[in-house]
């Protein structure tokens, strides 16, 4: 059974759980939407910072299933495209604003995180598609949580070094030269600068609950399939 975000306005997110794989869901999902004429994104994920909108000039000529070289974000206003990303741990950032009918979908580990991808997808929603940031309502995914995402000391000060402010979204960790990093909260702290302010945290911590695939806690190359669809 997925996880499913934005419910209430009748669009279709959420994120795949064990035992689905996100190989064999996107493969479905591809299929039907071929069927109907429409299109799903396939971003080749490089823990980079890149956001792609998606737009009809874009798509032109181009087959249903599109693979996009080091993306790790897109943002649409077309009704017939499927953004999707695979996480194992990673954390799928989802933004939707219901006024200008615009969708957005980005996969933030520690280095897209510590790198500013919510503020690139926040950005690329405002700046390239009009979205008033205070209509925009954004999930901050299933992901590892602070609870056991531990980091040695230089991923630490990277954190530091590059947003000072996050300092509260760090703890010391029980073990000597480690430490706790909130990425979640670093993520939705984002938002809440370029003015969104409307933002779930999902609870779930992919590395502790069964019904999640994570890579930390056994290596698996099985991924959680996060989509999102107008
Ligand atoms: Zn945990």
């Amino acid at each position: 059974m997925d996880i499913r975000y934005f419910e209430e306005y009748g669009i279709t997110a959420g994120i795949t759980q064990v035992p689905d794989r996100s190989d064999v869901r996107r493969a479905e999902m591809a299929e039907e939407l071929k069927a109907r004429g429409g299109y799903l994104i396939r971003p080749c994920l490089t823990h980079g910072v890149n956001v792609y909108p998606i737009t009809r000039q874009f798509l032109e000529g181009k087959p249903s299933y599109i693979e996009i070289e080091d993306c790790d974000g897109m943002v649409t206003d077309l009704p017939d495209v499927a953004l999707t990303s695979t996480h194992g741990d990673c954390i799928p950032l989802y933004a939707y604003d219901p006024v200008k009918k615009v969708i957005g979908l980005a996969h933030a580990g520690w280095r897209g995180t510590v790198n500013g991808i919510a503020a690139v997808l926040a950005l690329t929603m405002i700046k390239t598609y009009g979205c008033d940031p205070s209509d925009i309502r954004t999930v901050v995914g299933p992901g590892i949580g602070c609870c056991c995402f531990e980091v040695s000391e230089d991923v630490a000060r990277e954190f530091i070094e590059k947003m000072p402010w996050c300092e509260d979204y760090i703890d010391e960790g029980a073990k000597e030269g480690k430490y706790m990093i909130d990425l979640k909260g670093i993520n939705a702290e984002l938002f809440k600068m370029f003015g969104i302010t409307n933002t779930e945290i999902s609870p779930v911590c992919t590395y502790e609950d069964e019904n999640c695939w994570s890579y930390r806690r056994n290596g698996t190359d099985k991924r959680m399939l996060a989509y999102i669809k107008l």
